[in-house]
């Protein structure tokens, strides 16, 4: 009988250091790209932090440097959104909560996981000759849905999913860094607006 299983790949053993960013990836010029942010365990910790029936919403705060990073790529004009699943009404409190708003250009809130990856791709028909860079938490929704539409994919390894592994190829991101000072350290090395 033939044996109809697709081959059973490991993921878990990859090790995505050893990955190397695709070519076009290798020297972003940060005139020419926009950046998508999620917000849970993205931004700020929800894990452990905040229920979904709001319990504790008092006490979030930003991941240290996140204000002065946003600040500093909103400075040098880099078009900055933050896009959302969740509640409106809860989603836009944690925003005014963390005092964000003015940092983006546009706040998207959906309701499904599913619809980021539709708005991902309303932003890139918006800036056709840019770069967009996805930084998020989960592999299963903004890295996987921004490998699909060929973005750069930045997963920050925090909050309730930072242990996750990838389950198929294409959740793998191409940069995977545990902190905010890490991302500020990546951005530096990319080229002409130096922050
Ligand atoms: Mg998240």
């Amino acid at each position: 009988m033939l044996n109809h299983n697709p081959p059973n790949i490991n993921l878990t053993n990859i090790s995505l250091s050893n990955i190397n960013p695709p070519s076009k990836y290798s020297n972003i010029n940060l005139n020419q790209c926009f950046f998508v942010f999620d917000l849970d365990d993205t931004l700020y910790q929800k894990h452990n932090v905040v229920e979904e029936d709001r319990t504790g919403i008092e006490n979030i705060k930003l991941y240290p440097n996140v204000r002065e990073i946003l600040t500093q790529l909103k400075q040098n004009n880099v078009p900055l959104f933050l896009v959302t699943k969740g509640e409106v009404r809860f989603q836009n409190e944690k925003i005014d909560r963390l005092k964000i708003r003015e940092l983006f250009e546009q706040v998207l809130i959906c309701e499904y996981s599913e619809e980021k990856k539709k708005l991902f791709l309303t932003l890139l028909q918006k800036y056709p000759l840019f770069t967009g860079i996805v930084v998020g938490d989960r592999l299963s929704v903004e890295i996987r849905y921004g490998n699909e539409l060929n973005m750069l994919t930045i997963r920050l390894k925090q909050g309730k999913y930072a242990s996750e592994n990838p389950t198929e190829a294409i959740q793998i991101p191409q940069y995977e860094l545990n902190s905010w000072i890490k991302l500020e350290n990546l951005i530096k090395t990319w080229g002409k607006k130096q922050l």
